[in-house]
């Protein structure tokens, strides 16, 4: 089976687009959550995957978007963004984000936004961080989001520490051999400094991973945006990818 991994799509259509057409061949979606927010197009990300085979896990924008999360957490920007696309969301599409778990595990990967321990809200941006997570999940893998940068870490034995290791871009690389957790990075909002959409394709026959970037017309999204009245910094963030 191959696996599309992707994780916060943010609304960004234009990018979700280019993606599942950089992709191609995939049997499946695993999707780490934020599907909506930030973004203008949050009915048509959800539909867009709805229409795909695929899991999708809840992330912290998920749920602010539905009200089950307080948006006074959020920076204003990111609160009024969440707060626009509760208004926009129609009833059957609100039912979808209200019905995704926080965890989800196929094969052996366990898939969540944040991290294993609190996957609504925690970043894994360190190897440390990946460490203190390894007791909270018992698949050999974990994929996460939710800092929208690609990251990959090994345990390669019991007891040893944990190392990152460079996704393979563009081209295919065997699995490290070891507990792993791997992020794809940011489909709708990249924050490495790169703007291109990010994603990962796993090959559990072959065991195999790529990470791809694919460019995308970023001023469609903007231009939604700006016709939404989103706040500007998050229109010119997605030209820069932070
Ligand atoms: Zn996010």
């Amino acid at each position: 089976m191959r696996c599309l991994v992707l994780s916060d799509i943010h609304s960004n259509l234009v990018a979700f687009d280019a993606v599942l057409a950089d992709a191609t061949a995939f049997d499946v979606v695993w999707c780490l959550g934020d599907v909506i927010g930030y973004g203008p197009q949050p009915n048509e990300c959800i539909e867009r995957l709805k229409g795909l085979p695929h899991v999708c896990v809840a992330g912290n924008h998920d749920w602010a978007s539905i009200d089950r999360l307080d948006v006074s957490d959020f920076n204003p920007d990111a609160s009024r963004a969440c707060m626009w696309t509760r208004e926009q969301l129609t009833g059957d599409n609100l039912a979808y984000v209200q019905s995704l778990p926080e965890r989800i595990v196929r094969n052996d990967f366990t898939l969540v936004h944040g991290s294993p321990r609190h996957p609504i809200w925690e970043y894994i941006g360190h190897s440390s961080v990946a460490a203190e997570n390894l007791a909270y999940f018992d698949t050999e893998g974990c994929l996460f989001g939710h800092t929208h940068m690609p990251a990959g870490y090994v345990s390669r034995r019991r007891g040893a520490g944990v190392e990152e290791f460079a996704l393979p871009l563009h081209t295919s690389a065997p699995l490290p051999k070891g507990r792993l957790l791997i992020n794809p990075g940011g489909v709708g909002q990249p924050r490495d400094g790169d703007p291109r959409a990010s994603y990962i394709l796993l090959d559990l026959e072959q065991h195999t991973l790529q990470l791809h970037r694919v460019e995308y017309a970023i001023e469609k999204t903007q231009n939604l945006m700006i016709a939404a009245g989103l706040p500007p910094r998050l229109v010119v963030r997605l030209a820069y990818g932070w």
